[in-house]
């Protein structure tokens, strides 16, 4: 296969790493038919045979959009780190998996997030009690009701941002949350 370069990440996807995360996704990545971005998650059409990425001049970003950004930072740590603590918890194997690869994806979006804010360090959050959650089922039900949060929170602000480029990436994203409802909803 040839290498290509998620434009949104920037991560290169090549023979090694194509099948990172693949229980993240509903469709696979097979050697040569790659489709999603391993890491972020997004599709297709922001896979790039060159090596551009998307480069988002932080001058142009208003107050606005630069608290949005810290928002969706620290919704997608919240929300990962929820899934690290979901893999320790889950019993099934085939959860766990599904866990820990949906916590890497939403771990790399808060890194986009971060890089395109400018931020200077990574938010710490308040240590939340997962215990209660003391099933499979329930983790299953509480990661749904996150990705559904997410998603609200993408479709809510995406239209008060002023930059079209993180339009597009606002939109790539959600489209991977609206994924992960799929596969937290059994
Ligand atoms: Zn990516």
């Amino acid at each position: 296969m040839g290498k290509y370069r998620c434009i949104i990440c920037g991560a290169e996807i090549n023979e090694i790493n194509f099948g990172f995360n693949s229980v993240a996704f509903t469709e696979k990545n097979s050697q040569d038919h790659i489709i999603k971005c391993p890491f972020c998650g997004v599709g297709s059409e922001f896979l790039s045979k060159s090596e551009d990425v998307i480069r988002i001049g932080k001058n142009f970003l208003d107050e606005k959009t630069i608290k949005i950004l810290d928002h969706a930072v620290k919704l997608e740590i919240f929300n990962g780190e929820f899934y690290k603590r979901a893999y320790k918890m889950a019993k099934q194997s085939d959860i766990k998996e599904l866990f820990k690869a949906l916590g890497n994806v939403e771990m790399m979006h808060a890194k986009i997030h971060f890089n395109i804010g400018g931020f200077e360090k990574m938010p710490t959050l308040v240590n939340v009690n997962y215990d209660k959650y003391d099933s499979d089922n329930a983790l299953l039900e509480l990661a749904n009701a996150k990705e559904e949060h997410a998603v609200k929170f993408y479709e809510k602000y995406i239209n008060e941002i002023n930059n079209k480029d993180i339009v597009r990436i606002f939109g790539a994203l959600c489209n991977v949350e609206k994924e992960h409802i799929a596969l937290t909803s059994r």
